[in-house]
This record gives structure tokens, sequence and C-alpha cells, in this order.
């Protein structure tokens, strides 16, 4: 028996399919043309795998048809067909392929929607949302595929997007590739027009390699523009192709078009967008260059041509020197692969330190969005010089946080006779610049970088130098240094010097304040980096920061608190009133809370203060008493 209907298998689709297909049917209206970019999109990848196969040597079903793709249109039965002389489908491919979501920017496209509450018209174009966006316009589909593989069947799939399809084996002697047959919905009738057809083919497809033939008429006619002198490539042709290859509607914020000869031959053609297309965290996966051999694409975005701190650029390589049948499994090891890779890197490392120092603005633009996955490059050792002169940061020069600086430009500001590079960590600029650590820097006029990204701590303490320079933590710079240089604010009402006496009895109260403490610091001793704040911690270890420590501690889950020295200002109006006070009485309960909440207050702005629970009673309590004093000295009843 081989009657059709009964080699006819009903499938139901799977859950996430039946998501995809009710986002797409029902809250989309408009944007429904890129169905059209979708399926000839597919079409051009079945001729690229067949493309792929015949070169590798493999015995391909009626090897003799000529690659394209075919539209055919009946404007009055509204019908549409897309045919394909690609690899086609057996029928466990088209159950596994076409039953499921295979592509990662579906599944996206749906998490970006249903997480996000994105609105699906805005973003649809930017997502390759598949086969299944045929069914913003189709009421019905009927898709006949034939495997490439010898003696395969043809088969045909039915489906109205509902909830289910069917597939069965179709007799006579069908071509070998695939043809989808849509049966316009009422409202998408103008897709069965030549007009509509040809024009929504011109502005999504245009790049598509294969030929597109429209009543027996080549649609697209723009060749390989990466191939082309840059001189004889316009503008809008560039756009053009961006917009192709990334799905975006922006234009692209760079580009960068090489003809590379030496040592190796190769094209690419490579763009920086103006947005970061990552923002939400789920295009982890999708980035790479399009890798041609000869015009020829040979891997659709491939990962290793560019390191993954430069995964913002789109674009596509061709080479002239790869061969033709190469396996992506293979291309990592190939030695020419990896000169072009190379290559490819630092043409576009050389751009952007030109974009650098020939346009500020486009480069802080460019900074804004993809400096947070740049700056990752600092275990790119082949190229660490360059990445140190593309890097930015925020610094104490600039009068907001908004301002960028560069370590060049550090090394310009740098005061007579220092030598080395200042940053400090901190969760905001007015954290940092209020951290009592930073003191002695604005009384030296020393240029500080900002740091607010955790992953800055990381950079700086792996790049550790530029130029002869060091990279050092505030609070690990050695002071003695400091010093030296000359101030450029004035220890304003700087307090009267100590008398002799008065030093002995510091050096007891620094000792009390030592036994109030404890075990909570090394050591309590007079500070010559602070002016404004009257105590502050200090590391006792120099290989680490306060704020690295702090990250270490948060990696192996230590909950401890770092034992520090505590360093006071002599010179304070707090500390000074403790000296009277300690001289009048060593043992006035004043001295131990004073100590105590100056440690405490200190802890705090390091982020080390857990329960605040005694440092607020204390500071209530007294308070409460200076509030006394305040209104007796003020006569207030
Ligand atoms: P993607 O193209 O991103 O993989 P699609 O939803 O567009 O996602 O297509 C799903 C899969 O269906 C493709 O990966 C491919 O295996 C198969 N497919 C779709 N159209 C064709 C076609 N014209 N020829 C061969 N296979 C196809
Ligand atoms: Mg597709």
């Amino acid at each position: 028996m081989t009657d059709s209907t009964d080699t006819k298998k009903h499938y139901e689709f799977k859950a996430e399919v039946k998501q995809l297909l009710n986002i797409l049917v029902h809250s989309l209206y408009t944007n429904r043309e890129i169905f059209l970019r979708e399926l000839i999109s597919n079409a051009s990848d079945a001729l690229d795998k067949l493309r792929f196969e015949s070169n590798r040597g493999t015995e391909i079903e009626q090897s003799d048809l000529p690659h394209e793709i075919r539209i055919t249109f009946d404007e009055k039965k509204k019908i549409l067909e897309i045919t394909d002389t690609g690899v086609g489908m057996t029928e466990e491919d088209v159950v596994t392929n076409i039953g499921t979501i295979a592509k990662s920017g579906s599944a996206e496209f749906i998490k970006q929607i249903t997480d996000n509450k994105a609105d699906a018209n805005n973003i649809i174009g930017k997502f390759g949302v598949g086969f299944y966006s045929v069914f913003m316009v189709a009421e019905k589909v009927e898709l006949t595929t034939k495997s490439y593989k010898k003696g395969s069947p043809a088969l045909k799939w039915v489906s109205d997007g509902l909830g289910s399809y069917d597939i069965e084996e179709v007799g006579g002697e069908p071509k070998r590739g695939t043809t989808v047959k849509i049966y316009l919905k009422e409202d998408a009738q103008e897709f069965a027009e030549k007009y509509k057809i040809e024009s929504t083919i011109k502005k999504h497809s245009n790049f598509i390699s294969s030929p597109i033939l429209v009543d027996k008429e080549q649609v697209n006619t723009v060749s390989a523009i990466w191939r082309e002198p840059k001189s004889s490539v316009k503008k809008e042709q560039y756009s053009e192709f961006y917009k192709f290859l990334t799905y975006d509607s922006d234009e692209p914020l760079e580009i960068v078009h090489k003809s590379v000869d030496a040592p190796i031959q190769f094209n690419c053609l490579l763009f920086i967008p103006k947005k970061n297309m990552d923002i939400f965290g789920f295009n982890k996966d999708d980035y790479g260059l399009d890798l041609y051999v000869r015009r020829v694409l040979i891997q659709h975005k491939n990962k290793d041509l560019l390191p993954e701190y430069l995964s913002f650029v789109k674009g596509v390589v061709d080479s002239e020197d790869l061969p033709l049948n190469i396996s992506r499994e293979t291309l990592q090891e190939n030695l020419i692969f990896t000169k072009i890779a190379n290559s490819v890197t630092s043409q576009l490392l050389n751009s952007l330190d030109k974009l650098s120092k020939d346009d500020k603005e486009k480069y802080v633009e460019f900074w804004k969005e993809h400096g947070k996955t740049f700056k990752m490059g600092y275990g790119d050792f082949t190229n660490q010089e360059k990445y140190l002169e593309l890097i930015r940061f925020n610094s104490s020069y600039s009068s907001d946080e908004k301002g960028l600086t560069s370590f060049a430009d550090y090394l310009e500001r740098m005061k007579e006779g220092q030598k080395e590079i200042y940053y400090l960590f901190g969760a905001s600029r007015a954290a940092v610049a209020m951290d009592p650590h930073v003191e002695i820097f604005k009384r030296k006029g020393i240029e500080i970088l900002y740091l607010y990204d955790p992953a800055d701590e990381f950079i700086m303490s792996s790049i550790t130098k530029y130029k002869d320079h060091d990279l050092k933590s505030v609070d690990q710079a050695d002071l003695d240094k400091v010093d030296k240089l000359e101030d450029v604010e004035s220890k304003e009402d700087k307090a009267e010097k100590l008398s002799k006496d008065d030093k002995l009895q510091f050096k007891s109260l620094l000792s009390k304040m030592k036994d109030y403490l404890g075990e909570n610091v090394t050591e309590v001793k007079i500070s010559n980096r602070l002016q404004d704040s009257p105590a502050c911690l200090v590391n006792t270890d120099n290989t680490m920061s306060s704020s690295m420590q702090k990250i270490m501690n948060i990696m192996n889950k230590d909950a401890s608190i770092p034992k520090k020295i505590m360093e006071v200002n002599e010179d304070h109006v707090l500390i000074r009133n403790m000296l009277r006070v300690f001289k009048a009485n060593s043992n006035d309960t004043f001295i131990k809370d004073a100590t105590e909440q100056l440690y405490e207050s200190a802890l705090l702005l390091e982020g080390y203060l857990a329960d605040p629970h005694k440092l607020v009673g204390r500071l209530n309590s007294m308070l409460a008493e200076s509030s006394d004093w305040y209104t007796k000295v003020n006569n207030i009843d």
C-alpha cells in the first residue's frame, strides 16, 4: 500500500515552538516582512552547506542542478513559494530542525519578550527568529524537501502553525532541495505581489551570495563589497551591508575595511556597532566573524578570528590562501588561519588606536558602549602594548564621573619626581573622593585613577605596569615617596606643634588605644596621609589593595575582617581633644568610646562593618551628650 494517507504522520509542536508561534502570530503587526529574510536566509544556508559538502567530495544527489533560490508567486491564489536547490532535509532532519527550536536566536527572542516585556515589534528585526516567522503571514505552509543524500525520499511537511504538523512522503520526481509554499493570510496578500517581494529582498537580502530569482530575473545584485577597493565602495553600500549582516537598524559607529597582502593575503570588512548588542546578556555566544575563502562562505560567526574581548565587532574575513575544503574543525590548527586571525586582531586594534587619536568624541562613544567588553582583554599579552593605550578610566583629574583618562594622559600630568601611577577602587566617585587615603594625594596634587568596576581591580593587578611606571593602589602606596613630592595645597589650619611632653603623652595615648582595640588591629600609629579625617585603616600587607583583598575574601567565602593598622591624624581636633582628656585622666571612658567609634567608622568606610548596632548606639549617646552641651553653650532653654 502506497496510499499517501498511510504514510502520513501527525506530530505536535514542542512547547517552546507553540510559545514562539503564539508571540509571532498574535503580537506582531509591523515588520512582518522579515519572514522573507528568514526563509531566504535558510535557503542560502542550505546552498552554503551543499557547496561545502560538494567541496569536500561528498556524493550529491542531482549534482548538476544550478545553485539558486527561486521565488514564484500567484497573486490571484495568494500563494508565495520559495525554492532552493540546497541540501534539503531527511525525515529526521525535518522533525528535529522544524519541530523544535534549533536556533538560539529564537529562544533568545522568546526570553527577551517574556522576561523584559520588550515590545516584540521593536526588536523582531534584530533577531533571526527563524522559520516560524512565516506564520506571521501564512494561513498554511507546505514545505517539500529532498535531501542531497543519495536515495532519500522527498517529504512534505504541512502545518497551519496552530499546534501540530503532518509529514508524508511524496512521489513523482522531485528535485533536490526545499520549497516553502505559503498560503498567505487575508491581510498579507501584498506578499504575492512582485513589487513587494522585490523591494523586500532588496532591503533585507541583497547580500545573499546565491542568486535569488524572481520571475527568472536575479534580484540581488550586490557583490562581495569587501573584495572591492575601498575607494569604490559607497557609504550607503557599507551601511546596507552592515544592516544585512547584523539586523541592526542603526548605522555602524565605525567601519574598518582592509585589504592585507603580507604576510598573508586576505580582505576584511569589520564594523563596530553603535550599541552593544549584548545589553541583556543573552547574545553571549552570538558573536564571531563570517569566514569566506575566495568569496565562498566557509563559516558563519567564526569565534576564533578575533579574541573574545573584541566580540562586539561584526563583519567578514575573506582569505585567498585557505583551501576551500577546509573543515571547520581543523581551522583552529591551521597555520594560515592563525596568522589571519592575528592580523585581523592587530588591524582592528590599530584602527581603534587611530580612532582614539583622530576622533576623541567617537572614541568616548565607543568606550561607553564596548569598554566593558574591551577591557577584559588584559590577558592578551601579545597585544598588551596596544591594549594599554586603548583602555580608559575616570580619574581625579576630571570634574565628574564621565571624564575619561588614558595612561598616556596620566603620564603627561604626572608630578615632577612621581614614578608610580595611582588608582583607587570604590563604589562611586563620591565614595572614592571622600576616602581618607586620598587626602595626602590631594594635598600633593597627584592624580588618582578611579575604578568603579570590580573587573578593573583584576586588570590593574594583572597588568601591574604601564611603560616604566608601576600601578599602585593608593592604600598600598609608599608614603615616603609620596611625601617627598611638593605640596600644592598647604595644610590649612595646621594645628600647633606638640610639645616634647605632649609627644610622650601622645605615645601613651596610642598604646592605650591599641589596648582598647586589642587584636582587632596590629598597631595604632600616627599618620602622614590624613588631612581632614581623624583616622583610617591601612593594610599591613602591601601586596594587595583593600578592595582586591575584599574580592578575594568574597571568592574564598571568608567573612573575617582582615587585621590592619589604624592610623590617626595627630592634628585633627578630635585627636587633640582626646589627648587633653587623656592627660587629665588616662582612664576616662571617653577615650575608649572615641577609639572604638573611630575604629568602627573606619571599618564602615572600608566596607567591613557587618553589624552597625554598636556604632549607631554609641553615636546616638554621644550626640545626646553633645546636644546637652550645645543647648547650654548657646543658652537655649
Ligand atoms: P536557523 O536557520 O537559525 O537554524 P530556522 O528556524 O530558520 O533557524 O531553521 C531551523 C532549521 O531548519 C535550520 O537550521 C535548517 O536545519 C532547517 N531548514 C530550514 N529551512 C531549510 C531549507 N530551506 N533547507 C534545508 N534546511 C532548512
Ligand atoms: Mg534561519
